[in-house]
């Protein structure tokens, strides 16, 4: 198992002079909830050469096994197999046996972190690494609704390829209408520049609801013939 985590002894002081002293508590206190704010479990675990499956499981190194059934949470995970757990600086102090804090210095210069150790982020720092964290959880965002709309977009454009033309539901005509435009959004989401991804993200109340309209249960036809 782990050390405890611990602050290491307090350092002589150096920094009375310039009157500002910190515990070495306190900076190792800022230095754990920086790297965790920082550090996705699974973007910690694909870093080390894993590879998470659909489910968010991968095959624990903690022991042996061929199911993966260490299962991945945003900002930790735990293994049904072994019942070993914690936050992403316990996972890496676990990979590589190092104490929580080197862990905390493997993954602040592996993640360019940028957090030095000494003493606390000052607040221009702090505010740098809100922002990448804010732009990251954007990107995210982003990509899950992506997925999302393309599988409506396929939806809908099936619905209009499989348009039954003697006896035309409001769904398929609305689907047969659209096809075109469908088509050419699933493509540039697919594969296209980002700036015109962004483009149909703005407008994308606009095809949800045409996706919604054609997709919902209410307007599918009976397939009883
Ligand atoms: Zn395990």
């Amino acid at each position: 198992m782990n050390e405890k985590r611990s602050a290491p002894p307090a350092k002589p002081n150096s920094r009375r002079s310039t009157g500002q002293t910190y515990s070495a508590e306190a900076i190792v206190a800022a230095v754990f909830a920086a790297v965790k704010e920082n550090c996705l479990t699974e973007d910690v675990v694909r870093e080390y050469g894993f590879e998470p499956n659909r489910a968010g499981f991968i095959r624990c190194p903690f022991h042996g096994e061929r199911t993966p059934s260490l299962k991945l949470y945003r900002d930790r995970w735990h293994c049904f197999g072994c019942g070993e757990g914690g936050d992403v600086i316990d996972f890496v102090s676990h990979l590589f046996s190092l104490s929580p804090l080197d862990a905390c210095r493997r993954l602040n210069a592996d993640f360019h972190l940028g957090l030095e150790f000494d003493r606390p982020p000052t607040p221009a720092e702090r505010d740098k690494e809100q922002r990448r964290r804010r732009a990251r959880e954007a990107e995210r965002l982003f990509t899950e609704w992506r997925d999302q709309m393309l599988l409506q977009l396929d939806g809908a454009i099936r619905v209009a390829n499989l348009a039954d033309f003697t006896r035309l539901s409001d769904a398929e005509t609305l689907a047969l209408r659209w096809r075109e435009p469908f088509e050419e959004w699933a493509d540039v989401l697919s594969h296209g520049p980002l700036s015109e991804q962004m483009g149909i993200f703005r407008k994308r109340e606009e095809v949800q609801r045409l996706c919604a309209k054609i997709l919902s249960p209410s307007s599918t036809r009976s397939s009883a013939a």
